[in-house]
């Protein structure tokens, strides 16, 4: 049995397609397949949590807010992928400024729903590929971090407190 989807105004089988994901700046950024084996992603809905399996829902959310979408294409329209967009901002988002001497920090490496990033001061800290440590760091929101605090972050949302004490910092610092 073949499942078609509606695209371009017709019936178009689905194993001719693939659900992108689109940047705010137009550029396509993701790609997931419509079917594999068994799976059927027939929504855009299913597409979006498909994407954003690997994050927390509050980083999804995050990328839904700041104008990512999905979209059906041609399997073909892989071509329209791009890993380095040159639209600036990039991506078509402002990134958040970080003050010097801070980093994102997560409070876990294997992070929870809840878990968020937040800017963590970085001046006395240690550094190994995947976390970051001293005696005692302290966020921006003042949420006290754990011995360490894990980067690489991709899968969290920023925390709301700590970007609304950075662009405070940022904007005192600039007067
Ligand atoms: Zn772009
Ligand atoms: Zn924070």
């Amino acid at each position: 049995m073949t499942l078609f989807l509606e695209f371009e105004g017709g019936p178009v089988p689905i194993n001719e397609l693939s659900w992108l994901e689109i940047a705010p700046c137009g550029c396509a950024c993701g790609i997931h397949v419509a079917e594999s084996g068994s799976e059927v992603i027939a929504t855009p809905e299913q597409a979006w949590d498909a994407l954003h399996y690997f994050e927390t829902k509050a980083r999804a959310a995050q990328d839904k807010k700041a104008g990512y979408t999905v979209r059906l294409g041609r399997r073909s329209d892989v071509n329209l992928l791009v890993s380095d967009c040159e639209h600036d901002p990039k991506w078509g988002v402002v990134v958040t400024p970080i003050p010097d001497g801070y980093e994102w920090g997560g409070p876990n490496y294997y992070y929870k729903a809840a878990d968020r990033k937040h800017l963590v001061s970085v001046a006395r800290a240690d550094f190994d590929d995947n976390r970051m440590q001293a005696s005692r760091m302290t966020a921006l929101c003042g949420r006290e971090g754990p011995n360490f605090w894990a980067r690489d972050l991709g899968a969290l949302a920023e925390c709301t407190n700590c970007v609304r004490a950075a662009l405070t910092m940022i904007r005192g610092g600039a007067r």
